[in-house]
């Protein structure tokens, strides 16, 4: 399943990637990010399955593992040209772009990890500034200095 605009195809970030198929404009709305809503995290079996987690709210978790979510594909990007939105009316959030897309740009947003879950995914999204793993914005300064401190000396 695929929503209308997008397609998912070989990505050079990671996997399948998802991407624009016609342009986009700042703030539209480029897929729903579907999936069950659970209320407590559930147990993951493996680091990758995590990738799909979302907290939609404190305490409430969206499982967007299910082939029939058509935005998971998108792939996390330090600086992402797309973000999650939750809507509480429709109950799922929605890949909104951050900037205009063009047909063929690969839609990113930022999967938010904590630093625990930043040391079980690289990031190689390819941005000059790429910190090297997946992790919220805000938590990007202080994985800086903690992997300069920890960096062995020669
Ligand atoms: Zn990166």
């Amino acid at each position: 399943m695929s929503a209308a605009g997008t397609e998912s195809k070989p990505s050079p970030i990671s996997g399948l990637g998802l991407f624009a198929t016609r342009d986009f404009e700042t703030g539209e709305r480029i897929a729903p990010y579907m999936g069950d809503l659970l209320n407590a995290p559930p147990e993951v079996s493996s680091p990758g399955q995590a990738t799909y987690l979302v907290e939609v709210s404190p305490g409430r978790w969206l499982d967007g593992s299910a082939p029939t979510n058509p935005a998971r594909h998108a792939n996390h990007a330090c600086l992402p040209n797309a973000e999650l939105i939750y809507d509480a009316a429709d109950g799922h959030p929605w890949l909104v772009a951050r900037q205009p897309l063009a047909p063929g740009d690969e839609i990113t947003f930022d999967y938010g990890f904590s630093l625990a879950e930043s040391l079980f995914h690289p990031c190689k999204c390819g941005a000059k500034d790429c910190v090297g793993r997946i992790i919220a914005a805000p938590l990007r300064p202080a994985l800086r200095r903690h992997l300069r401190f920890s960096r062995r000396r020669d």
